[in-house]
């Protein structure tokens, strides 16, 4: 299986060399050069699998000649065995044809454990052969930060830097940054918004001399193998409801597009899905984007379901990719407008592509704070912020088929919008109730290029 650019001027690269890079060479981002099809028999196969099986099969040619089969069903056990679930990502019902994917039951509370512990495990076994070490530097918006220094901490051949927006992350998220002691990790406070983080990594990509210079590699959403990982759910939640001989809908609370993206995989996989419903806060560039067709950014701004707060939504260029029939001198152009001009009017044949198959909807913060009071009193399902912002979305788009909406992350990760809503405070799961005891380590530091290569390269000399 080869990899291409979105931007069609970067060198293809198998899968391993795509992981390792993250960002292509000519800013844009690896999609593989064709997406393997599943059969309705070999859809209808999975139903009913653990899954890591589904997991196996699903990903399985998009590996190629990476991993063997036997190495990587080793790595897809060992990513998966520290979930507190036996189901990994459990179906809830919360009304009679709406059902919620519970993707928080991994060791930090997030949908991100699901791609970040696979690979972690995938970095570890591929480095190792090589006999190589990496710089891992990570952007956040809370939780992709501390699924990594959870997936990397301790491993031996890579150093972990993490920028997060100081001050606008929620204290568990924090804390589970902070609070690791291995020395391979580093949690840098960056005075600025998410927005600042995620481009000053890719400052830090597009420096080639930095970049080779300390071996550069990303774990950002951007990263393949992450979306790659987030497919799987797709399949095991829609087979357990009846899929391939019922088509399902989704919603997905979105940001940087990563984990909605991956749905769009799943269903050119052959996967029979109706609308991928995109579900935004405040912050409602996609929703915007799929209603007018002008993908403008204004500023970021604060909101309850922090994970979400973004207006440069990475992965939404892969989708562009597709959306414009493939044409990477297109992309190319748009990505430019974007950066230089704020923003840029997607093509009428691009929207209509993406219409096709993407619906959209955005929640206020009152009407976040009042699904998350409404569902504990319809149905007991203490919902985080960003899954209420889904369900809300969802009920507005509820059609014939079921409609499954992703829970991204444990209401235990963000206590006070919880609280506000309910008048509960949701307690952390017993294995993370020491967290707000233990010690912190954090650096915080300007948002500015140079003063954070600097003091990359000076940790890493150590
Ligand atoms: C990362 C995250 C999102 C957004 O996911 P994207 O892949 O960036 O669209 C939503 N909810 C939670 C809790 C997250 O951590």
């Amino acid at each position: 299986m080869r990899y291409i650019s979105t931007r069609g001027n970067a060198p293809e690269l198998n899968f391993e060399e795509a992981m390792l890079t993250g960002l292509a060479r000519d800013g844009g981002l690896y999609l593989p050069a064709g997406i393997p099809v599943m059969d309705t028999a070999e859809i209808a196969a999975l139903a009913g699998l653990p899954y890591e099986e589904i997991a196996f099969s699903v990903m399985r040619p998009f590996v190629g000649d990476s991993f063997g089969d036997d190495e990587f069903r080793a790595i897809i056990a060992r990513a998966y065995a520290g979930f507190r679930h036996t189901a990994r990502a459990p179906l809830v019902q919360l009304g009679p044809n709406h059902f919620l994917l519970e993707l928080f039951h991994g060791p930090t509370l997030a949908f991100k454990d699901f791609a970040m512990q696979l690979i972690g495990q995938l970095f570890q076994a591929a480095l190792a052969r090589r006999g190589e070490r990496v710089t891992i530097v990570g952007a956040t918006s809370g939780d992709t930060g501390s699924a990594a220094i959870e997936a990397f901490r301790g491993l031996e051949n890579v150093d972990v830097f993490i920028l997060f927006p100081r001050g606008r992350v929620s204290e568990v998220q924090r804390r589970q940054m902070t609070t690791p002691a291995a020395a391979n990790v580093h949690a840098l406070a960056v005075n600025g918004d998410f927005d600042d983080c995620q481009a000053r990594l890719k400052d830090m990509f597009n420096d080639f001399d930095f970049r080779d210079g300390v071996r550069l590699a990303g774990v950002n959403s951007i990263n393949w193998a992450r979306v790659l990982a987030q497919v799987v759910y797709y399949f095991s939640a829609a087979t357990s409801l009846g899929a391939p001989h019922r088509v399902v809908d989704f919603t997905v609370p979105t940001g940087n597009f990563g984990d909605i993206f991956a749905g769009y995989i799943a269903k050119r996989m052959g996967l029979p899905i109706g609308q991928l419903v995109i579900a935004t806060n405040q912050n409602d560039i996609l929703h915007r984007t799929i209603a007018t067709g002008e993908h403008t950014k204004h500023g970021v701004t604060a909101s309850i379901s922090p994970s979400m707060d973004i207006q440069v939504s990475s992965n939404f260029e892969r989708a562009l990719y597709y959306a414009y029939d493939q044409d990477p001198a297109a992309v190319a152009h748009e990505m430019q407008a974007l950066q230089t001009e704020g923003g840029f009017s997607v093509s009428q044949g691009a929207l209509q592509a993406l219409r096709e198959t993407f619906a959209s909807g955005r929640a206020s913060e009152d009407e976040t704070s009042a699904t998350i009071a409404a569902q504990r009193e319809a149905t007991g399902e203490i919902l985080c912020p960003h899954s209420a912002v889904g369900v809300k979305v969802a009920g507005e788009h509820m059609g014939r088929n079921p409609m499954i909406t992703l829970a991204t992350a444990h209401p235990a990760k963000f206590p006070d919008a919880v609280e506000a809503a309910t008048g509960t405070r949701p307690p952390l799961p017993p294995h993370m109730a020491s967290l707000y005891e233990r010690a912190e380590r954090v650096t915080e530091v300007e948002n500015d290029l140079g003063a954070l290569q600097d003091l990359i390269r000076d940790r890493i000399a150590k």
